[in-house]
């Protein structure tokens, strides 16, 4: 059986999936093996295919089934797979500066590499999981996590952008001073910028922004007690689930955030939908469904075809990554008529 693999490259392990040609994923759920990332690109390649033999095997294939891979790996890198000559976290070895790590796994594995970034290949699966592969459909997904990823489908192509950081939704300005019920707030990015997405809707937001603000007015709370700032945001979540009214406000906020930068989407690309992931939905259902109605209370007005746009919470996000990047890989594929 032909089949195409995904390889999504993290800091610190590889996950791999396998799709076949209709579009089945042979893979539930994690499939995990060490990156070893840290230690530069010969053992980190050697690292992926290792794993990836291990895949392959669990679904009861050889290698040679895999007839294209698709890899995705934090950024920054260019759209062709050249990670950035200054580095990155994720990245330190030196011989990662400037690497091209889509044509070193290609030569490694002596197969065709496609390549995104982590952000794109996220959003591709949450578009495919509504879409399907073979569409002509647009969507927008932001994907709320330590900062902000994303990414922007047009017709059914990746944005990749000329640099590579085409659908970083992260760093688009927003008129902020429009959120409601934080008057005076001035959120900062790690970018520079004041008030762009990621300033207003990420837990870096939570911990750099909200909570300083919110503090000064609930001094008592019990997360302005603790006295770690850091630990304290990665608590609001759970805490405005459970009903605390700061810590509903901070949620309520960051929605509002994300309904005007996708009321912008929406006035530029017409999308047929919205998407939202990350860590800060992984909730209940109940919850999901207050912050995408709060996503919708924080838009503009908009005429009666935008406001009908539907926003989607993406499936499974833990694979997102390794998903999209066999997605990508298999509309290759087929392109090239190997599947
Ligand atoms: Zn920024």
């Amino acid at each position: 059986m032909t089949v195409v693999a995904g390889v999504d490259l993290g800091g610190t392990a590889v996950n791999y999936t396998l799709i076949t040609g209709d579009e089945k994923f042979l893979i539930e759920g994690l499939c995990e093996h060490p990156a070893r990332s840290k230690e530069g690109p010969e053992i980190c390649l050697q690292q992926i295919e290792d794993g990836l033999r291990i895949a392959v095997e669990k679904a009861g294939l050889g290698l040679e089934d895999v007839v294209v891979v698709g890899l995705d790996t934090p950024g920054p890198a260019s759209s062709a797979g050249v990670l950035s000559a200054k580095g990155s976290t994720n990245f330190v070895h030196k011989d990662w500066a400037g690497f091209d790590i889509r044509d070193g796994l290609a030569q490694k594995l002596n197969k065709p590499v496609t390549y995104l970034n982590d952000g794109n290949a996220g959003a591709l699966w949450g578009h495919f999981s509504l879409f399907g592969a073979s569409n002509q459909a647009t969507s927008i997904s932001a994907i709320v996590g330590t900062g902000l990823g994303g990414g922007v489908i047009v017709e059914n192509s990746v944005v990749k952008g000329r640099g590579g950081f085409g659908g970083e939704c992260g760093h688009v300005l927003l008129p902020y001073q429009s959120i409601a019920n934080v008057p005076g707030l001035v959120p900062h990015c790690n970018c520079g910028r004041t008030g762009d997405l990621e300033s207003v809707c990420s837990l870096t937001a939570i911990e750099k922004n909200y909570l300083p603000y919110f503090f000064e007015r609930y001094p008592d709370h019990e997360l302005a007690r603790l006295g770690d700032i850091h630990k304290a945001a990665k608590l609001v979540r759970g805490l405005a689930e459970n009903g605390d009214p700061m810590c509903r406000e901070i949620f309520r906020a960051q929605a509002h955030g994300l309904g005007l930068f996708f009321d912008e989407m929406i006035n530029t690309f017409d999308p047929d939908a919205l998407i939202v992931g990350g860590g800060a939905i992984e909730t209940g259902a109940g919850f999901q469904a207050w912050f995408v109605s709060e996503i919708r209370a924080g838009m503009p007005e908009q005429r009666e075809e935008q406001a009908g746009i539907p926003i989607y919470i993406m499936p499974n996000g833990d694979t997102a990554g390794a998903r999209g990047a066999a997605i990508e890989a298999l509309k290759t594929g087929r392109q090239g008529g190997l599947i």
